[in-house]
């Protein structure tokens, strides 16, 4: 069965079945180092290209690379990040470099600019249409969490720090 482009295959498993979907940023990869770059109150005046390609920098969150060696080989785990397409190729490498359990890769394609919680909601919706049996989600962004929940997926919110100060109604696109 064909995929959408932006679905990249770490093992060959198929799409379908029981599935866990893990977010990266701020669950297993700790973006807190690049938070500064996102200060602008204005989405247009916050510097995402530099938020973004600094990921390479990121450090591996322990408990969530835990988390995903922890789910059972019989459950597919796809990872699920609203990263940009610009960054494809460092995502795939770092979660090489440091042996991030999973099977699929799910980050933006071009031209997909929806808001993070949007874009994420269209992309579990696509899943199951799939064939895949959503079990659990985890994120740290709360809006996030309410949305999956919302699909009727329970989901582990996972705190990051990276949305305490923001208000909830504000649009957000990592
Ligand atoms: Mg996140």
């Amino acid at each position: 069965m064909d995929h959408p482009d932006n679905w990249i295959s770490n093992t060959g498993r198929p799409i379908g079945g029981p599935t866990v979907v893990l977010d990266l940023d701020g669950v297993i990869s700790d973006a807190a180092h690049r938070q500064h770059y996102l200060e602008a109150e204005a989405s247009k005046d916050k510097d995402w290209t530099g938020f973004f390609h600094a990921c390479v920098d990121d450090s591996v969150i322990a408990h969530g690379r835990a988390l995903a060696a922890s789910v059972s080989p019989a459950v597919c785990l796809v990872i699920l990040t609203a990263r940009i397409d610009d960054i494809r190729d460092a995502t795939i490498s770092w979660l090489t470099t440091n042996n991030i359990r999973h099977d699929w890769l799910i980050l933006r394609g071009p031209r997909q600019g929806a808001p993070s919680t949007t874009w994420k909601a269209g992309q579990l919706e696509l899943l199951r249409a799939a064939g895949a049996e959503i079990q659990l989600c985890a994120d740290d962004d709360p809006r996030n969490v309410e949305m999956m929940r919302g699909l009727g997926i329970p989901t582990l919110y996972i705190p990051s720090g990276y949305y305490g100060d923001r208000a909830s109604e504000s649009v957000e696109y990592r």
